[in-house]
């Protein structure tokens, strides 16, 4: 096979305490499920038969230039700290620099055991890789910052999770797997050289304007706390945002039991694990502070004097809160037309989302709706939303272009959990068509016309809980 791809692997080049040198291990079976062929090309990847591609992503191959390792990180994982997590499942290939002159991480998920395995069998099983695949592409289709799906591959093997399932790798691309974890590795071990050669790095990749361990800090501060309102602007729940799951990027990563809100309610939480709801809707916000905190503290661990930055450090944290309730209004005063919104403009925002929450209208068709012109039916008591919408007039009469505004800042369709959840038991069953579906939908998600896929789930439809999925 020729598969000649223009690998320039920086990671591998960083010294061996970084990671873990190793091949995926081979499949019985590839077969190529899906392939991003535009962003494959973005990548400079060369085109392919599709047995070449099965083969590669799969790790049943790997390609010339690559230069195959597993990372090492920590991470606090709801709240506790855990020493050593690292890629127990996952592969990085390499690094390609793209046509955008972007360079991105090639890593396969799903690949076979690592030495960070712990107790996990290191595959994946084809339900959370189509769930990631078509979640983080259609994040993407929002503008929204996130980690890209370029493969997913059915292994022909079978995955034990409760029952047999059919086993899959994921080829996920990203700007970088640097993760807050990957900083409190070297922190927790005292490694200050590998700390500080980590954060050149990471400047270096990421943020090269950045002056020094403060300065990164205050980079990856600003860059998630728009993140963050962006995934509140569009109902997303992450699930997980455990510290090992919180990107350096500021890119969205690991699509495990996230999920979009259907009927608005601030407390929602879907995921399984989560039973305290430390990462509720309306929690986010507070814990990506605590997130950015643990960097804060991990990066300061560098320092021969940590106390004199630690006062720089916590205003830098500090600062977030301000941050975030900016850029929150900044997008959901774009949802109601205010193309300048003010602090307060706050109430008419936070009136609606109550009124939504009292009545449970769905977040996504009434903001939709409300663009429209004809939001009224998404409320029950529909006196109580004309007395707020008269308030709401009253402001926007102001806006030049109030439609156009909105229009852009309200997705017309969001991935449905309950449609997910039909992708992918037709997908375990051969039928690929709403996998296809879904994603030409989503490709398109402030103009689809799609109707059908924007219907909220029916009390039937409905699906409480969604689970990590490994
Ligand atoms: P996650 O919850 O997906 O962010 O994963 C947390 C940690 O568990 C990471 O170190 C993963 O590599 C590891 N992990 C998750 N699933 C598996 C698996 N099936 N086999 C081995 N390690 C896994
Ligand atoms: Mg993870």
């Amino acid at each position: 096979m020729s598969f000649t791809a223009p690998f320039e692997n920086t990671y591998a080049a960083l010294p061996p305490g970084f990671y873990t040198r190793l091949n995926p291990t081979p499949v019985k079976a590839p077969q190529l499920f899906a392939y991003n062929a535009d962003l494959a090309e973005l990548l400079r990847l060369p085109e392919a038969p599709e047995a070449d591609l099965a083969a590669i992503f799969s790790g049943q191959t790997v390609p010339d230039g690559a230069a195959p390792l597993a990372q090492l990180y920590a991470g606090h994982q709801f709240g506790s700290f855990n020493p050593q997590l690292g890629d127990g499942r996952a592969i990085l290939l390499g690094e390609t620099v793209g046509r955008d002159g972007i360079r991105r991480d090639i890593q396969l998920k799903g690949s076979g055991p690592t030495p960070y395995s712990r107790m996990g069998d290191g595959r994946a099983w084809l339900g959370p890789v189509l769930r990631e695949y078509v979640v983080s592409e259609a994040m993407h289709a929002l503008g929204i910052p996130t980690t890209r799906a370029l493969a997913a591959v059915l292994t022909g093997e079978d995955v034990y999770r409760e029952t047999a399932l059919p086993g899959a790798v994921l080829t996920r691309v990203a700007q970088s797997h640097l993760r807050v974890g990957t900083f409190q590795v070297f922190a927790h071990r005292g490694q200050k050289a590998e700390l500080r050669q980590l954060t050149d790095y990471a400047i270096a990749r990421h943020y090269p304007d950045a002056d020094g361990p403060m300065g990164l800090l205050r980079a990856v501060c600003a860059r998630q706390a728009d993140l963050i309102a962006a995934w509140m602007s569009v109902g997303f729940i992450h699930g997980v945002m455990n510290t090992d799951n919180c990107t350096i990027s500021g890119e969205t990563i690991d699509y495990g039991p996230c999920a979009f809100i259907d009927d608005y309610h601030a407390d929602t939480v879907f995921s399984s694990i989560d039973q305290m709801g430390r990462y509720a809707y309306s929690n986010q916000p507070r814990i990506i502070v605590w997130n950015m905190a643990q960097f804060a503290t991990s990066l300061l661990q560098q320092l021969d004097d940590p106390a004199k930055a630690v006062d720089e450090a916590t205003q830098i944290v500090h600062a977030m809160p301000a941050q975030i309730e900016a850029a929150w209004l900044r997008r959901f005063g774009a949802k109601l037309g205010l193309s300048d919104p003010q602090p307060d403009d706050t109430p008419l925002i936070e009136d609606l989302l109550t009124l939504m929450q009292a009545q449970g209208a769905d977040f996504t068709n009434t903001f939709d709706a409300l663009a429209r012109g004809d939001a009224r039916d998404q409320f029950v008591d529909r006196d109580a939303f004309d007395t707020w919408a008269a308030r709401w007039h009253a402001r926007r009469d102001s806006e030049d272009n109030p439609q156009t505004t909105m229009r852009s800042a309200s997705p017309r369709i969001i991935p449905r959990n309950h449609r997910i959840e039909e992708m992918i038991q037709a997908a375990v069953a051969g039928d690929t068509t709403p996998f296809t579906r879904l994603m030409q939908a989503l490709a398109d998600p402030f103009q689809t016309g799609d109707t059908d896929l924007m219907r909220p789930p029916t009390t039937a439809q409905r699906v409480p809980a969604t689970f990590c999925g490994t």
